[in-house]
């Protein structure tokens, strides 16, 4: 079964390169159907040659082939954080099947956390299929939980959603997203119901952690500064999912 862990690894970068297309377009509602085509500089129709992940930026030195132009580094960083959540999962995972699983939530979050740190939302298209990929990954993996995971997707969602009234009520403006609530459903899906105070409490210490290195970086922090929740929730599933924490205190 080594051949699960070489194939995640192998499509990774590929898997990567769709993921670069899939952030910069989404949000704003370009069609992600075809892949990117031409140099965004001189216009040249893209071959393979130039589209291999990772390899053609190194290759070529990070600038198009005929117009010498600097190409942008974000595909290539996109490959590579993709190759590194497979890595990751690799490195984590005993379980050839769940392998899959990890890659596929893996993969999924780094799209949302990536598009909710530069536009500070989290798309429909994105978070609501990630729910059923949760309880199918839990009908395959551990039928007897589909119940609770269902009811931990229901219970993320209406948590969040009634934090953000209070919030809301509170301070008179939004606090949490739509989009941070329908993740948290997603989070419920994929680790039940018992899991998710555990979920809730990574991401918190997340949040504290990039607000302080926010601080550390010379930004200024007020207590109306958006700090986008959404890479912090992403984080703190994939952390309680792969290393399958505690499902309670
Ligand atoms: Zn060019």
């Amino acid at each position: 079964m080594a051949g699960s862990w070489l194939l995640a690894v192998i499509l990774a970068p590929f898997i990567g390169s769709f993921l670069g297309v899939l952030i910069r377009r989404l949000p704003e509602g370009r069609p992600v159907a075809t892949g990117r085509s031409v140099c965004e500089s001189c216009g040249r129709p893209l071959d393979a040659r130039d589209l291999v992940p990772l390899g053609s930026y190194l290759a070529f030195g990070g600038r198009c082939r005929t117009c010498r132009a600097p190409i942008g580094f974000f595909h290539f960083a996109v490959e590579l954080a993709a190759l590194t959540v497979a890595l990751w999962a690799v490195a984590a995972e005993a379980d050839p099947v769940r392998l899959w699983a990890d890659c596929v939530l893996g993969w999924t979050l780094l799209a949302l956390a990536w598009i909710d740190w530069q536009h500070f939302r989290l798309p429909d298209v994105l978070t609501l299929p990630l729910v059923l990929l949760g309880l199918g990954a839990t009908a395959i993996l551990q039928p007897a939980d589909l119940v609770d995971h269902a009811a931990g997707a229901v219970a993320g969602y209406l948590a969040f959603r009634a934090i953000g009234a209070a919030y809301r009520r509170l301070r008179g403006r939004e606090g949490l997203g739509q989009g941070d609530a329908k993740l948290l459903a997603a989070a419920g899906a994929w680790v039940g119901v018992a899991s998710l105070p555990m979920v809730a409490l990574v991401a918190a210490l997340t949040g504290l952690t990039l607000a302080g290195l926010w601080r550390l970086g010379g930004r200024a922090m007020t207590a109306t500064t958006r700090l986008p929740f959404g890479p912090c929730l992403a984080f703190a599933l994939w952390i309680v999912w792969l290393y399958r924490l505690p499902p309670s205190f």
